[in-house]
């Protein structure tokens, strides 16, 4: 029998220059975006070009298979899947085409990301308007379908307002440029037989029979985002096909080219943050404050705030704000500094005693106030306990009517005995919340509905949009009858036929919706097998379930700069080597539809293959994704009771091997860089290209033993001699012991082999990993009962003993002990800087922060123990070094290890002035540094010593 799934597949296959997909692994990445809904594609589709578009969509037609065009996937309605083909703009329709500074005009491609574009166009001292809290992964084609806007909406607008042309594909593969059309081209295009003359005649007959209804029943407000643009047909809007198409979210046409409007972008800026006793009391000054010339006017609660200040207390924002539990973030701009002042001074005085003030002008202070109120739909997921959901995220109201909506808002939040914390873009009035729905059973999603039912009235009841800003998608298209009359939602369905009369493109967006509890992720793809870990996963009481359900794909690990995460995904652009594209896969691995073979599934292993366990999620990813955590309970139960690759084998036991090797580092050293070394490599699933790094001629422990310990007057602390100190870089050790007792610190090394289970850990070998820490941590409890501190010079294994060890031996005492007594060697020596501080040096550094520290240990008291020591430090952000652990030297891994230094690091060295010592703690990022650039780094500990023993 025919398989119709196999014959589109290789039709597409012979037709296209891009490729296209069936497996199961790339159908469960595609399923969902980042809304409640999952709906699992037949197949995904990665063009090339316009041509490969045309093509897919050709054969997709013949076959009768919907189409769903996606950018970056972080649409919050399930705007963005569908059960047909997925075709994924992103991967190379990714091109900013032409920028004309003149007339203000740019030309891209629809997979082109927002801050690319940005970018492009800085250099003429203009931007594109809207921007969307997802700038830097979301697509202008993204934008064009969802209708998107963001902060500076109420300068510039949403994206309809921005956009000047669109070249457009039709399901029927017609394929026009449309934009604003005057009376008399108008009368010309419907004059036309064809295609394209139909279109404008069906056009031009709905606008003249609902013309005056949408005058008439159109919400007035700024965010109406919700429904299709029927406004733009009007005479009025200059019959403005383009941006009627805006907003239509990939169900009328297919976006091929745009051409966008840009404005100039101020030169300088002053945030004013506006303190009030509460939200409403915020929300009633909004009418004031607009008409202040305010380039944005954003609300941000001290729930969200008080999330933050748990996540991080360290946050530069947080002293930033004035006081209050509600705060307005109100931002002017002018051509300098002085202007940007003045405008914020208006705002300031037009407020009066009203609210307490700040203003700020410093671009890193107004950074990190904006970062806090974009991360807040991240944050505000994992509140008081509870999973917090989107579905009522985005509705907006008249800003005059702000206020009272918000109080009705929470009484009925109330009624249905649900919590959510309200922040957003007050100076628009559109509101966002996540709310603790029980999205897991079937009464939990009807009252879902219930309460979307009853919000959508509200809205509507204060002259609202249902959306402000996300779109319709599924979470709100079945909610439009209750915004607009029949006669509209009918000529909205007039509206899609024109364009799509087959109903290809994107079906059940805006019209002929499916129902807003139907498809609901958790309730229709629950676990299937068993999802308790072997690690306590304290953050989701050991259910891996539940911690797959953190990731809400918001695609911040998408990012392509800043931060660490996600390096894979950096190199490779592909999902699967996301975060979210693994969370996913384990989130589908157990539900067990598309992805089968539970914890045996090839899809998932090959997805974590390359993943760094670098925990650059844990720490950059607003809802905690702990990939690193979960990719080792997967290899753990993945390979429970069958052979392993021969990596875990070979650097999953180092510390064992090197155990026996420090009896004879001269032979090992002369067998890993003689002839029989690549068999050793091979044998050992070694990259041939990695050189195996040499072991010291004496390890520190060693040393140790030979020397008479000095006497100290201030504290006995324990010096933890890790493998890696240990065996390959004692010098940081014996430097690091020179440091603390010039700092006149009793210095102990354990004389016995102590190790905190890290290898075993990242190779999925939990039972071996559990007794190793285990043991550690009972040779040290007598040192622990004395109240040692256990200082740590190597991150991953302080990060380790600190945390990972909790999740590993969740009821060992001694663990605890441990994990409390550990400490970084900054954390140890910064208190006591003032005694011995140097004046700033000529020496220059360059630092790499290992992704252990930024993730787990904080980079502060090492931030401040760099200054002390008098060298001028430079701080990169430059992301992982690749190497990682055991990830950087295991076969397959090779490229994609020196691609991620390449992506910062390695740059950032080549460029330094000669002379620049370059810090990195981590000892692999020393051996990246060492194999890949050719300089030895130095650890903080050298530089303390250094400092504390020149003259
Ligand atoms: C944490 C978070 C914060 C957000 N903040 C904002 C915000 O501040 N403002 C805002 O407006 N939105 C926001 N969003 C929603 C979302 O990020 C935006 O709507 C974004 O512009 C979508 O871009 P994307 O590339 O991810 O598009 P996708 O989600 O991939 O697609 C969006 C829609 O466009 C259609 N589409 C994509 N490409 C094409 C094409 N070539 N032709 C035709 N149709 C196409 C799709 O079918 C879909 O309907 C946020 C989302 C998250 C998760
Ligand atoms: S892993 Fe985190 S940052 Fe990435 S999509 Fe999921 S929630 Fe967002
Ligand atoms: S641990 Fe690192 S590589 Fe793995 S998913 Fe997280 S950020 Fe990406």
């Amino acid at each position: 029998m025919a398989n119709p799934t196999a014959d589109l597949a290789a039709e597409l296959r012979a037709a296209l220059s891009g490729h296209a997909r069936f497996d199961p692994g790339t159908r469960a990445l595609y399923s969902t975006d980042a809304s409640n809904y999952r709906q699992v594609p037949t197949g995904v589709v990665f063009p090339r070009d316009e041509d490969d578009v045309a093509a897919t969509v050709a054969i997709a037609r013949r076959h009768g298979v919907p189409v769903t065009t996606r950018g970056a996937g972080t649409s919050i309605a399930g705007n963005a899947i569908g059960t047909g083909l997925v075709l994924d703009f992103a991967r190379h329709l990714d091109r900013v085409l032409d920028v004309d500074p003149d007339r203000r005009l740019a030309r891209v491609q629809p997979g082109v990301v927002l801050d690319s574009l940005r970018s492009a166009v800085a250099g003429h001292g203009l931007t594109f308007g809207p921007d969307p809290s997802t700038h830097s992964r979301c697509t202008l084609g993204g934008m064009i379908g969802n209708n998107s806007c963001g902060t500076h909406s109420v300068a510039w607008g949403k994206t309809v307002d921005n956009v000047h042309s669109l070249d457009v594909l039709l399901s029927d593969g017609t394929r026009l440029e449309v934009g604003a059309t005057s009376p008399e081209e108008l009368d010309a295009l419907c004059a036309r037989e064809d295609r394209v003359g139909q279109l404008h005649r069906d056009l031009r007959a709905l606008r003249d029979d609902v013309g005056d209804l949408v005058r008439r029943s159109f919400p007035r407000l700024a965010r109406r985002v919700s429904g299709y643009n029927l406004d733009q047909l009007l005479p009025e809007h200059g019959f403005h096909l383009a941006r009627a198409l805006v907003g239509t979210e990939g169900s009328c046409a297919v976006v091929l080219g745009a051409t966008v409007e840009l404005v100039p972008s101020p030169a300088a800026r002053a945030l004013t943050v506006l303190g009030f006793s509460d939200t409403y009391a915020a929300a009633d000054e909004v009418p004031r404050l607009r008409g202040l010339g305010a380039l944005a006017i954003e609300g941000l609660s001290a729930e969200l705030v008080d999330v933050v200040r748990l996540r991080n207390p360290a946050s530069p924002a947080l002293p930033l704000l004035p006081g209050g539990r509600s705060w307005l973030l109100v931002e002017t701009g002018g051509a300098d500094l002085g202007e940007a002042q003045a405008a914020a001074d208006a705002i300031v005085r037009a407020m009066g005693e009203r609210a307490e003030h700040v203003v700020h002008t410093d671009p890193a202070r107004i950074a990190a106030l904006w970062k806090i109120r974009e991360e807040g739909s991240g944050y505000s997921t994992r509140m008081a306990g509870s999973e917090r959901w989107s579905g009522w995220e985005d509705a907006a109201v008249p800003p005059e009517q702000l206020g009272a909506y918000l109080r009705e808002f929470d009484a009925l939040l109330a009624r249905f005995g649900r919590r959510g914390v309200t922040y957003g873009h007050y100076g628009d009035g559109c509101i966002h919340v996540r709310i603790d729905f029980d999205l897991l059973t079937r009464p939990g999603t009807a009252e879902y509905r219930s309460f979307l039912e009853a919000a959508a009235d509200l809205v509507v009841a204060h002259g609202g949009s249902i959306s402000g800003e996300h779109g319709d998608g599924q979470a709100r298209s079945a909610l439009l009858s209750r915004m607009y009359p029949p006669e509209v939602v009918r000529a909205f369905e007039r509206f899609k036929t024109a364009f799509d009369p087959d109903g290809l493109l994107n079906p059940g967006q805006v019209v002929h919706p499916r129902p807003v509890d139907a498809d609901v992720r958790p309730l229709v793809a629950p676990a299937r097998i068993p999802t308790r870990t072997t690690l306590a996963l304290h953050a989701d009481s050991g259910d891996l379930a539940a911690a797959t359900r953190r990731c809400v794909g918001m695609g911040k690990c998408l990012n392509t700069t800043g931060g660490v995460m996600c390096p894979s995904y950096r190199v490779t652009r592909e999902e699967k080597h996301s975060t979210r594209g693994r969370a996913h896969l384990l989130f589908e691995m157990l539900a067990s539809r598309v992805i089968e073979g539970g914890w045996r599934s090839p899809e998932v292993r090959e997805a974590l293959d390359l993943c760094l366990s670098c925990k650059g999620c844990k720490s950059d990813c607003p809802v905690d994704v702990d990939m690193a955590t979960y990719k080792a309970e997967f290899l753990h139960q993945h390979y429970r009771h069958r052979p392993r690759p021969a990596a875990h084998y070979s650097m999953g036991f180092l510390p064992l091997w090197l155990q026996l090797g420090k009896h004879a580092p001269g032979l090992v050293n002369r067998v890993f860089s003689g002839p029989l070394a690549p068999v050793l490599k091979r044998l050992g699933g070694i990259d041939a290209r990695r050189s195996v790094p040499p072991l010291a001629p004496q390890t520190l422990q060693a040393w140790w033993s030979a020397r008479t310990p000095r006497t100290g007057t201030t504290a006995r602390v324990v010096l933890f001699p890790d493998t890696f100190t240990n065996h390959f870089d004692p010098h940081i050790g014996r430097d690091a012991v020179t440091a603390l007792e010039a700092l006149g610190h009793a210095v102990e090394v354990p004389r016995s082999p102590v190790c905190c289970g890290l290898t075993w850990h990242s190779t999925g070998q939990l039972g071996t990993a559990r007794r190793v820490v285990r043991r550690t941590a009972r040779l040290l409890r007598p040192q622990l009962d004395r109240g040692m501190p256990v200082v740590g010079l190597e991150p991953s294994c302080t990060a380790f003993l600190r945390h990972d060890a909790l999740e590993l031996a969740p009821d060992d005492l001694d663990v605890a002990a441990l994990a409390a007594a550990t400490r970084t060697f900054a954390e140890w020596v910064e208190p006591t800087r003032e005694r011995w501080q140097r004046p700033a040096q000529d020496r220059q550094a360059l630092v790499q922060v290992h992704c252990h520290q930024h993730a787990d240990l904080g980079f502060t008291a090492d931030r401040a123990t760099l200054d002390a020591t008098g060298t001028r430090a430079r701080v990169l952000d430059a992301g992982c070094c690749g190497l990682a652990g055991n990830f950087g030297f295991e076969r397959g891994h090779h490229e994609v290890s020196v691609a991620c230094a390449e992506k910062g690091l390695l740059p950032a060295v080549r460029a330094a002035e000669p002379g620049t010592d370059v810090v990195a703690d981590g000892f692999s990022c020393r051996t990246q540094l060492r194999q890949t650039a050719g300089v030895e780094p130095v650890h903080l500990a050298t530089l303390v010593a250094r400092a504390l023993t020149e003259d």
